[in-house]
């Protein structure tokens, strides 16, 4: 097994490589000591129980967990290219038709998991997981729950602050519609830089939200604008639903079938497809079936996104090596597993 450390608050993480399969993971250490009380214990369960009866392409993928006397361990999915705050960081706006192609993704792993009734409660960009392909994955389970009756809510506040909805903030619970007051809000910080409802104080921040009291900035364009107000509505029952947001007109803009990785550094040169070559497409694929052939792509293009990639991973990797230079937390090889075996070397991202 290899180890990397890739960073945490509540648990640490580890980019982890099984060496008999190549197999690699990000593991989530939760030290036993942090889960202690019996509300502690019983929100790591719900975690670990929720998030492994999940299956879905825009969900990060639950491997599996044990623990021992000191950790409780969970192996995921790795994400390799992070999160869409760590994207959002980079860029501070994304172009619309990079919001559209996260949108579609985030609303597809949203749909899933209110179809089977449960509530994430806690969606901001953090917890949009990026893998190497350029594929969003939907995590963090650490807050959700199944869906109740609006009389069983709970009525307790959690989530991120900038996020959360009116209703949560009144108390009055917290329902599908309240995932999709967040969603709003990451779309807003997505195309506008920051939330729509920050402010120096939370106390002020927490006024704007119930006064839904935001600046919707005129560079956007007019379909982005009618959809972010048609989702930060103050009444639940007001807000477009997921299906109404797909349909929205904003969608109806082009959206990238992929992103290139350098998009997480830069501006994307994306060219939406020309009549002819939709034309084309369609009847290739209805010719010779779905899959891609080698030559519907320019080699010299493929080598270039190629490329591109290695110098993404080489950014990621110089920022790991000048974080490692003066931060010093993370765990001593002996706090890790005897059960697993061989660290090398163990570095801090974000
Ligand atoms: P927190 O909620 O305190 O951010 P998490 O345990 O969710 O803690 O994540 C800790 C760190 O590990 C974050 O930087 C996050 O981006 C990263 N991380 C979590 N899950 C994955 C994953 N599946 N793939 C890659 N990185 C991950």
């Amino acid at each position: 097994m290899q180890f990397f450390l890739i960073a945490g608050g509540f648990a640490r993480c580890y980019e982890m490589t099984d060496l008999s399969s190549n197999k690699m993971y990000a593991v989530k250490v939760i030290p036993q000591s942090r889960v202690s009380k019996p509300h502690q214990r019983e929100k790591i369960t719900n975690e670990i129980e929720l998030h492994r009866t999940l299956a879905h392409k825009h969900v990060v993928k639950f491997s599996h967990y044990f623990e021992d006397q000191e950790n409780i361990y969970i192996f995921l999915e790795l994400c390799s290219r992070k999160s869409l705050a760590h994207i959002w960081k980079a860029r501070h706006t994304l172009t619309e038709p990079e919001v559209r192609y996260y949108l579609r993704q985030i609303i597809s792993g949203l749909k899933y998991l209110h179809n089977r009734g449960i509530l994430h409660r806690d969606l901001k960009l953090g917890n949009f997981f990026i893998n190497e392909n350029m594929d969003l994955r939907l995590g963090d389970f650490g807050l959700a729950a199944k869906l109740e009756t609006v009389e069983q809510r709970k009525k307790t506040i959690c989530g991120t602050p900038n996020y959360l909805a009116p209703e949560v903030l009144n108390r009055q619970g917290h329902g599908t519609e309240s995932d999709v007051w967040s969603l709003g809000c990451v779309m807003y910080t997505l195309m506008c830089g920051s939330p729509p409802f920050e402010t120096l104080d939370l106390k002020e921040t927490y006024k704007c939200i119930k006064e839904v009291r935001y600046n919707l900035p005129s560079s956007l364009s007019p379909a982005a604008q009618k959809l972010i107000s048609g989702i930060l509505q103050k009444n639940p029952s007001d807000r477009l639903t997921l299906d109404q947001i797909l349909n929205h007109e904003f969608f109806k803009g082009f959206t990238p079938d992929k992103l290139p990785p350098s998009s997480c550094v830069m501006v994307p040169e994306l060219h939406p497809p020309s009549p002819a070559k939709k034309f084309f497409s369609k009847m290739a694929k209805s010719l010779f079936g779905k899959k891609k052939s080698k030559v519907e792509k320019i080699p010299c293009e493929e080598k270039e996104d190629r490329d591109i990639s290695k110098l993404v991973s080489g950014i990621v990797k110089c920022s790991i090596n000048r974080q490692i230079s003066y931060k010093t937390v993370g765990p001593r090889l002996s706090s890790l597993p005897s059960n697993l075996t061989s660290t090398r070397r163990q570095e801090k991202l974000q």
